[in-house]
């Protein structure tokens, strides 16, 4: 089988991917990063009514002027309502409170002085100014949020804003994560000081769990998968029953202990096997069953990687969040490379120098078993396939 190109998989899968999941409405207290299942449509006006943007005083700005004397006929502080402002007079009035019918202005009280029951004026007031209108944030019958978005904690504030005290969001995907590899052991089992030879860390786990709830979903912590063909293939057929989809590490590349694709073969199908990437090539995309599976590649650089380029907007998709990828820039290259046969992800950081230029400095071990290149990197840079990159050239980043 020959290699494929990332944006022929990207495409191929995109349009494969489903919603695998039903709506359910949650408090709006515990939706950060939960995906919106319908749009939001605000029934009010935000703000409900014009409003002082000040402390100071609410004038009819007809006819007053620098040096303007005002009898103070009423007091608003916010959460009232004033009167009818009277003719020829100002109404204290303080940030946030509804500017009385009969007001246009409100001068702040820096520029006035109080002497007795009057306020004398030190501005020349404009109609409109520090008054906050009717709506201006908002208005009644407006989409705020639509469908599909993934609730930031601005989302949340802008919903409450609007008096919405639970949301439609769809239920999180569950995921179930499992690492293949005899050699590996859990860091809560086994103390550092008592590793037999051999052993290692399964640290993929770790960062795929992590991954997969920052994007909001439920990981499923499944046992570590011996490597033989019957371990394996009873642990995908008992993730394929528990969750909505499968994504693995280890064991998918061509040596005789990597089970994974002869097991999702036997069980399902595998679709697409080995990309055009560095790190990560010997990816696996198919079925197990009907539940959707990834085997990523074991290496934990590659594991990584592929997670981020390839099945999280796959996996996005399921849970109901169109177009989410790693945010791309454009960034001046500080070093030379040369691409090679497939598509490279670079750990690559973003440097300022003195005059608050930005370039990209590229870790010095691009190999895919080095994890603390990504703990170092700010993002991935891209290096297409027999690319030429300069200094001072742009290069394509993923923000991690
Ligand atoms: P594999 O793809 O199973 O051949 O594994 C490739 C490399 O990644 C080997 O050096 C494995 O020991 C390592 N590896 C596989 N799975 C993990 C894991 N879960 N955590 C850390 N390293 C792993
Ligand atoms: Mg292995």
């Amino acid at each position: 089988m020959s290699l494929t190109p990332v944006d022929e998989v990207l495409d191929k899968i995109k349009h494969q991917a489903s919603l695998l999941v039903d709506e359910e409405e949650i408090d709006l207290s515990s939706a950060l990063g939960r995906i919106l299942s319908q749009s939001i449509k605000s029934d009010i006006n935000v703000p409900p009514s014009d409003n002082s943007a000040m402390d100071g005083y609410a004038i009819d700005s007809v006819g007053v002027s620098k040096g303007t004397k005002l009898k103070v006929s009423d007091r608003i502080p916010a959460g009232t309502a004033g009167q009818v402002l009277l003719p020829g007079t100002a109404a204290r009035i303080f940030t946030g409170a509804s500017i009385p019918a009969g007001a246009d202005a409100v001068v702040m009280q820096e520029n006035t002085a109080v002497i007795d029951d009057e306020v004398e004026i030190h501005e020349h007031p404009q109609k409109g100014q520090n008054v906050r209108l009717c709506g201006q944030d908002i208005k009644a019958g407006e989409i705020i949020l639509s469908l599909g978005r993934k609730l930031k904690p601005q989302d949340i504030g802008l919903l409450a804003s609007i008096g919405y005290a639970r949301v439609p969001v769809y239920q999180k995907l569950k995921v179930a994560v499992l690492s293949t590899g005899d050699e590996l052991v859990c860091p809560s089992e086994i103390p550092p000081n008592r590793l037999k030879p051999g052993q290692i860390y399964n640290s993929n786990q770790y960062a795929l769990i992590a991954l997969i709830e920052q994007l909001g979903m439920t990981a499923i912590n499944m046992e570590p998968v011996g490597d033989s063909f019957e371990a394996t293939e009873k642990a995908f057929l008992h993730a394929a029953e528990i969750a909505d989809c499968i994504v693995s590490s280890g064991g998918v590349s061509v040596g005789e202990e990597d089970h994974v694709k002869a097991v999702v073969d036997k069980l399902g199908q595998v679709d697409i096997w080995k990309l055009a990437i560095k790190p990560g090539k010997p990816l696996a995309y198919g079925r197990v069953g009907k539940t959707p599976f990834f085997g990523l590649p074991g290496n934990p650089v590659s594991s990584f990687v592929t997670f981020n380029i390839v099945a999280r907007p796959y996996l996005m998709l399921c849970q109901g969040c169109p177009d989410d990828e790693l945010t791309q820039i454009q960034v001046p290259a500080g070093f030379e490379i040369k691409g090679g046969s497939r598509r490279e992800y670079l750990r690559v950081k973003l440097e300022v120098d003195e005059h608050g230029h930005i370039s990209l400095v590229n870790f010095a071990n691009q190999g895919s078993g080095i994890l603390s290149s990504l703990s170092w990197a700010d993002g991935l840079a891209e290096v297409e396939i027999g690319a030429k990159i300069s200094k001072g050239d742009a290069v394509k980043v993923r923000l991690l």
